[in-house]
């Protein structure tokens, strides 16, 4: 083909006055000016996302902090990586946003995990209760008060905001109840609400009232563009698991199962799972359709609660031992201890969170005393102390 002599090589449109030659390519004013525009943003996004670890690197931070769920850390840390790479290299479109959806019981380590992404990349992060989200002309919050947070977390900067981390939780909750059952009403307003989060989870220019709340038509907005936010969602999905056995059972003929033992058995359902079953579950296409990424966490095992407990490099354990190292004082846990206090989460149902709250009763009385007794020079803490303790429940 020939080339016109007067045609940008950018637009391909005739050029009808001057022209730049930028990179040996005949280039139009107006192109010229969209390329400057480009390199300019591209070159903050760089100053923003310093050094971009490799996925193998993110996993090997979240590893630091967050014990098991193997399978979702390194989900998240290649999810993470592509979003970022994107904004890094400041390509625009052909690559998908990645949002990310994270999906298991409560406790587990979800939260944790989107909140060490953001400490990791060191950008912005803010958690929001879906269940506190209503569409317009409800009572409740309007969805971009989720982009105020994220905005107040940067400290009002708005060129981080814009490439920071939103955590959603509770989202299983804005699903319609009556999913797969067209007979009943179906439930409005969670399905309005996820309409409402359409947009800025595909990347728009949202206007933000600055004093939370509803928005006032008097009002003047903070405009944010959420096109290189990354959105991750959580939610329990409660029985989605029977969802994706439903399916698996009318496509698959007979898969086998004979060698796993149950928990891994119901773990390789749950790593099947695909956007339908969501679907199935009450979510609207178009919202699970934003969220390219889904990785399920998996109840924690005893083992993994017991390794909660001293391991991270943040573990509540560890916290205990040097507060006390302030006063001089050391701090031990027998193996019974950890057992026992693994033990007692278990029962509780709420994953690691009970942990924390087992923890905390029986050193309240502790951390009282110990500061007087110079007497004292290691706290010892036995499976027979707890027992103790907790004999009342
Ligand atoms: P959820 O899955 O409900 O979002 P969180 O991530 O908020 O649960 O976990 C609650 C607390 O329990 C965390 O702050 C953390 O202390 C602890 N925790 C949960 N899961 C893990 C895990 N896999 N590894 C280490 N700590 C965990």
């Amino acid at each position: 083909m020939k080339k016109n002599e007067n045609q940008c090589e950018e637009c391909l449109k005739e050029i009808s006055s001057d022209y730049i030659v930028i990179n040996n390519k005949k280039i139009c004013f107006q192109c010229a000016g969209l390329l400057v525009k480009k390199e300019e943003e591209n070159e903050k996004n760089s100053l923003i996302i310093k050094k971009l670890p490799t996925p193998k690197e993110i996993k090997h931070e979240l590893d630091k902090y967050i014990v098991g769920q193997e399978y979702a850390k390194k989900v998240v840390s290649v999810g993470v990586y592509n979003h970022y790479k994107r904004i890094k290299l400041g390509v625009k479109g052909g690559i998908e946003k990645s949002n990310i959806l994270l999906f298991g019981p409560t406790g587990v380590g979800k939260t944790l995990i989107a909140r060490t992404l953001a400490q990791i990349l060191d950008v912005p992060f803010s958690i929001s209760d879906a269940t506190s989200l209503t569409e317009a002309g409800y009572v409740g919050e309007d969805v971009e008060n989720i982009l105020l947070r994220l905005i107040i977390s940067s400290d009002f900067d708005l060129e981080r905001a814009k490439v920071g981390i939103c955590y959603i939780d509770e989202i299983d909750k804005i699903g319609s109840k009556n999913a797969g059952n067209p007979s009943i009403t179906r439930d409005v307003s969670g399905e309005g609400v996820q309409q409402a989060l359409l947009k800025i989870l595909e990347g728009t220019i949202a206007n933000i009232p600055p004093y939370g709340g509803r928005k006032h038509p008097e009002q003047k907005y903070i405009q944010l563009d959420t096109t290189n936010i990354l959105f991750i969602a959580g939610g329990a999905f409660n029985s989605i698991d029977q969802i994706i056995k439903e399916r698996m059972d009318k496509t698959t003929i007979g898969f086998k199962s004979d060698n796993l033992d149950k928990d891994d058995f119901d773990r390789m359902i749950l790593k099947k799972v695909e956007h339908r079953d969501f679907i199935n579950f009450g979510m609207i296409p178009e919202f699970i359709g934003r969220f390219p990424i889904i990785a399920p966490l998996f109840e924690l095992t005893h083992e993994e609660l017991v390794k909660i407990l001293y391991e991270p490099e943040n573990s509540i354990i560890k916290q205990y031992e040097k507060l006390l190292l302030l006063d001089g004082k050391k701090l031990e846990f027998t193996d019974g201890a950890l057992d026992f206090i693994a033990k007692k989460a278990e029962e509780k149902k709420t994953g690691a969170r009970g942990l924390k709250s087992i923890i905390e009763s029986y050193m309240l009385d502790i951390m009282f005393e110990i500061p007087e007794r110079d007497d004292i020079k290691v706290v010892k803490v036995t499976e027979k102390d707890l027992k103790e303790f907790f004999k009342n429940g």
